[in-house]
């Protein structure tokens, strides 16, 4: 079982074994990126760096996906949480396009490490629905059908869900997916030249780097 942040156990963490590192850095290197932070965010960085060639070193203070990586829920969607409707009001309708733009390349992205890696952790696309129980709700799922519709996702009404709930009227939206975030095998990954994962800690060291990735999303962790 994988250790994370949150007190409550996810789905994800109870079906993985912490990752072991099967190197060390070597204090003699100088290393092109160190990226701090061994969550999906940093895992992806350092797989895209290692492809360009750069030699890489990832920082993780406990163990990968120990945090909000090890806890979410884990849908590759294009419908976000902030809706298309919003963004265009506080932002413009071409920033809408690009928001759903880039979210969709993000999904094409998780999609092709995927299959280039084989990794197995059930990647499946799914249709996602958002549904409205109340006429108020209804004008409001209008709107941003609209918006969502504008900005380039498939999108389509319909009055009928795969799930039990009462409804007024429901959007489903394409292209998305569902995927085991946990899963990815990172011993396979990082056994490709250029990149190395050191865990579960980094102690007091001097290591060297032409550039640092930052990407935690939690509070810094006392060195053990
Ligand atoms: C309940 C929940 C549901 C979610 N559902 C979805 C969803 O359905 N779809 C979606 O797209 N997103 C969802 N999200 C958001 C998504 O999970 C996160 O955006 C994503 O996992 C963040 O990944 P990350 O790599 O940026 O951060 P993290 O996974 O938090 O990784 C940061 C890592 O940095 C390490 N770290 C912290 N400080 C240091 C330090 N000083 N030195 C070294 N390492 C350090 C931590 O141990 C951690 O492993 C959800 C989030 C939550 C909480």
């Amino acid at each position: 079982m994988i250790l994370r942040d949150g007190y409550t156990p996810s789905l994800w963490q109870s079906t993985v074994q912490p990752y072991v590192s099967s190197s060390k850095p070597d204090p003699a290197a100088t290393y092109d990126v160190i990226i701090v932070g061994g969550g999906i965010t940093g895992i992806s960085t350092g797989l895209m760096l290692q492809e360009a060639g750069l030699r890489c070193l990832v920082l993780e203070a406990r163990n990968l996906c120990f945090g909000t990586t090890g806890g979410t829920t884990a849908h590759l969607n294009t419908l976000l949480d902030t809706p298309y409707s919003t963004i265009e009001k506080k932002f413009s309708a071409t920033a809408a396009k690009q928001v759903a733009a880039a979210s969709a390349a993000a999904i094409a992205t998780v999609r092709r490490n995927i299959d280039q890696h084989g990794i197995q952790c059930g990647f499946k696309e799914a249709d996602a629905y958002l549904f409205a129980q109340t006429k108020q709700q209804q004008k409001e799922l209008a709107d941003i059908f609209e918006a969502t519709a504008k900005a380039g996702v498939s999108v389509s009404l319909t009055d009928a869900i795969p799930f039990p709930f009462t409804l007024v009227q429901a959007m489903k939206a394409g292209g998305q997916a569902k995927f085991h975030p946990v899963q990815s095998p990172p011993p396979r990954v990082s056994s490709r030249p250029g990149i190395l994962y050191m865990l579960p800690t980094y102690h007091q060291a001097s290591i060297f780097c032409t550039s640092v990735v930052l990407r935690t999303d939690l509070t810094p962790w006392p060195a053990c």
